[in-house]
């Protein structure tokens, strides 16, 4: 049986493991980690909120890999600053007990990780090199096949073929108010980017922060006092979600879009945040990741690895095209319509956001491919 190496214990990674070792336990499978056996350091990392959809909530529920404490979205508000147009979103509409969910980056990581462990037990092919970095030149000496899970954030990764720098970066973090916004998420597009607010771990009255701008305004709006700062998100957003009183654990990211052509090449191939990094406006990416490695591991183990797998992934590479280009067509169409400032795509917004609370069939097919992605 041919060898696979997964690198990178990402949430992507990780999933794609547990996809991979669910199905087919006995696969060879080797998973390179940069993280330490403990789990120490994903508690303590990265607490930033992530949209994540109903589709990838089942996935990972159905292995067992879902958080707890993940407030649901049951209505998204979306608007644009001091134009007209806005449209609503409502679960009832789709049928779906949620829109979405809000998970930190660390928890949907250690739960992933903590599947993966409970089903690796009963899989004696498989490794899990801990502290392990893998460059370039070893990568060929491997496996026969390498999955590349290596992720990354924009600007911290090598350029592919798909690329726009959009001249923003976010602002994250939480804010508190002096009003609930139970089940309540807000998208706002103003000039500079989109401002969301989403659901928080912490409670009914704590939002999750995402607030996107030009990286020098960012930068200032960092450097501010407390109460200026405040005062400046609420001039941005308006008061519609209630006063902001606090905001906490407020760091930065630069987004842009960078995304490979081609997935596979030979024996290689690509998933997640590997195959494309993206503005986070629709919250697709690790969605879209996800859904990556969920049809991967189904190529892999369905078509089984003894036979052909360059056959298994020309095969996976044919299933990921129309949802891997429609969601980030998607994705960068919002980064960059709602930034515009000429006139006739300020009124063109107006009209399509007011059209689409009225078009129900469009509004629903268009949430339904952000919640599941196109199948
Ligand atoms: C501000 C912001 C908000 C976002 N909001 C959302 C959202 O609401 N919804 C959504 O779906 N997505 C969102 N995303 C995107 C989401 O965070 C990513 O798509 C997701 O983390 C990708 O997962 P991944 O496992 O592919 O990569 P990563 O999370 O980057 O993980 C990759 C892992 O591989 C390891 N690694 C790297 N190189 C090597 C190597 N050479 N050898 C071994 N290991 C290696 C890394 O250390 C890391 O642990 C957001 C992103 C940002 C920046």
């Amino acid at each position: 049986m041919k060898r696979i190496a997964i690198i990178g214990g990402g949430p992507v990674g990780l999933a794609c493991a547990s996809w991979i070792l669910e199905k087919t336990p006995d696969t060879p499978l080797d998973l390179y980690d940069r993280l330490p056996e403990s789990n120490d350091a994903i508690t303590q990392g990265d607490s930033r909120g992530i949209a994540v959809s109903q589709g990838s909530h089942l996935l990972l529920k159905n292995i067992g890999a879902w958080p707890a404490n993940s407030p649901t979205i049951h209505k998204i508000h979306v608007s644009h600053r001091g134009h007209f147009g806005r449209a609503i979103v409502r679960r009832e509409e789709l049928g779906q007990d949620a829109l979405g969910h809000i998970v930190r980056y660390a928890d949907i990581h250690l739960s992933i990780r903590q599947a993966l462990q409970r089903i690796s037990k009963n899989c004696p092919q498989f490794h899990w090199h801990f502290n392990q970095k893998i460059d370039e030149l070893d990568k060929t000496q491997l496996a026969d096949v390498i999955i590349h899970a290596e992720g990354g954030l924009f600007k911290q990764q090598e350029w592919q073929e798909i690329y726009r720098d959009y001249d923003q970066s976010a602002i994250v973090g939480w804010v508190r108010t002096d009003k609930t916004n139970q089940h309540l998420a807000w998208e706002r597009f103003t000039e500079e980017g989109p401002l969301a607010l989403l659901p928080n771990h912490k409670g009914h009255e704590y939002l999750n922060l995402v607030w996107c701008g030009h990286p020098p305004t960012t930068q200032a709006r960092l450097a501010l006092g407390p109460d200026d700062f405040l005062r400046e998100l609420q001039t941005s957003f308006g008061t519609r979600a209630g006063r902001f009183l606090e905001a906490g654990e407020l760091r930065s990211y630069d987004l842009g879009l960078n995304a490979r052509k081609e997935i596979v090449k030979g024996r290689e191939v690509w998933i997640g945040n590997a195959a494309q990094t993206m503005h986070p406006v629709a919250g697709q990416g690790l969605n879209l990741g996800l859904r990556d490695a969920h049809t991967l591991a189904e190529a892999i183990s369905g078509l089984g690895i003894n036979r052909n797998i360059t056959e298994a992934l020309e095969h996976y590479q044919t299933l990921r095209k129309t949802d891997r280009n429609t969601t980030i067509a998607t994705t960068d169409f919002l980064a960059r319509i709602f930034t515009s400032s000429s006139k006739p795509v300020i009124c063109a917004r107006g009209i399509a956001l007011s059209s689409l609370q009225l078009l129900v069939p469009v509004k629903q097919s268009l949430t339904r491919q952000m919640m599941f992605g196109q199948r």
